[in-house]
């Protein structure tokens, strides 16, 4: 996994943010390990029999050593900060001189070998399987530069020089193993992500397509019922509705004239006149082929009027180049909620309306109260 170039002006992902975030939590666990050593040593200088001098425990022991690792650690800060892609190389590097410095320093201490595992099995943490080998190899430089220092070289047998990187080898590879599958592990969890999301989007484009109109994009009949049933049981409940219904004039000839194709294109036109004049809370829906549905809440009825009355208005006055710059006009019914009518009464009641504005000349609002005996 490569990770991802920071500059100044870039604005960091989730992941790198989590990575540097990281990257921070390694390096003070590294700084640790420094002032735990040096506090160590000091305190077996102290209670233990050594043989060395105060200034020589205090220059060899202490000071330089956690100078080396202090220097490695600062070094791969600024890595970190400057070449982010190079940040788990650095830190390896960080923790290969932290390692082999303490090793050097108590070599006649068997275990302390094992301290080279520390940048070995750190590097897992960057999933990268480069890394681990990587770190491998600065590790067994590490190993050949104390190889040089005669002292170290004496207290080694025959057996511990080629058993140290036999080990080294053998902890590298379990590290790789450990990185492959965890890799393995990521891209599983990644791949069911993203099925899942899939999975959601799908689900959210098949409600949507279930309760509209692939046409228009309103409301389709079955969905408005639902709404209707909704709205009516409301309005028993003291919320005012009200119902319109609007029907494209002449329609039929409009196809026969101009066709099907642009007989669709003023059906999408005069979709898109009812959206953009309805409030957010009314519902509009294709009721029928030519024919539209409003449901109107939180409003007065004068104001529901206005509302159809300036739907219609912008329609009549709309050309169309579809139709050779000829105009469309609508007829519309309208009624409010009433407690004597039942559902199904209202809609046949508002249909009377839209049927008597047909009846009586077409592109005008016909509502109850001009019809006296609906
Ligand atoms: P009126 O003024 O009385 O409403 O007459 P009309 O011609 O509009 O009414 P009619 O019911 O006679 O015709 C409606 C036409 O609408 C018939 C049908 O082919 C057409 N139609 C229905 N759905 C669609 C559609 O999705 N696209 C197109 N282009 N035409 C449609
Ligand atoms: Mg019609
Ligand atoms: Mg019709």
């Amino acid at each position: 996994m490569k990770i991802p170039f920071t500059q100044s002006s870039h604005i960091p992902t989730d992941y790198e943010f989590k990575h540097s975030k990281w990257i921070k939590k390694i390096l003070r666990s590294y700084w640790l390990v420094i002032c735990l050593h040096a506090l160590v040593q000091i305190a077996c200088y102290v209670f233990l029999a050594y043989d060395r001098t105060p200034a020589d425990f205090i220059v060899n022991v202490v000071i330089w050593p956690s100078a080396a690792g202090s220097a490695g650690i600062l070094f791969a800060s600024w890595i970190d900060r400057r070449f982010s892609s190079y940040s788990s190389y650095a830190m390896s590097a960080a923790s290969t001189i932290i390692a082999w410095t303490i090793i050097h320093v108590n070599y006649d201490i068997r275990i302390i070998m094992a301290a080279c595992l520390l940048p070995i099995f750190s590097s897992v943490l960057f999933f990268n399987k480069k890394g681990v080998w990587v770190s491998f190899a600065m590790q067994m430089i590490g190993y050949f530069l104390l190889l040089g220092v005669p002292s170290y070289r004496q207290f080694l047998s025959s057996f511990d020089i080629v058993s140290i990187p036999v080990f080294l080898l053998a902890g590298t590879y379990v590290a790789q193993v450990i990185v492959t599958s965890s890799i393995e592990v990521l891209d599983d969890l990644k791949d069911n992500m993203l099925a899942k999301q899939d999975l959601i989007v799908r689900n959210a484009i098949m409600t949507k397509q279930s309760k509209t109109d692939g046409l228009t994009n309103l409301y389709n009949q079955s969905s408005f019922k639902d709404y209707y049933d909704k709205a009516y049981e409301y309005a028993n409940n003291g919320m005012s509705l009200h119902l319109a219904l609007i029907d494209i004039d002449d329609f039929k000839a409009i196809n026969d004239t101009y066709g099907h194709r642009a007989g669709d294109v003023i059906l999408e036109k005069v979709s898109l006149i009812i959206k953009e004049n309805i409030t957010s809370s009314d519902i509009a829906a294709r009721y029928g082929g030519e024919e539209f549905a409003i449901l109107m809440f939180e409003q007065s009825f004068e104001q529901a009027y206005a509302m159809v009355e300036q739907i219609r208005q912008k329609i009549a006055h709309m050309g169309h180049l579809e139709l050779d710059g000829a105009f469309v006009t609508v007829s519309v019914g309208l009624k409010s909620y009433s407690p004597h009518l039942s559902k199904d009464k209202l809609f046949e009641e508002v249909d009377a309306c839209l049927y008597a504005a047909k009846r009586t000349g077409k592109n005008k609002t016909v509502t109850s109260l001009d019809l006296p005996n609906v």
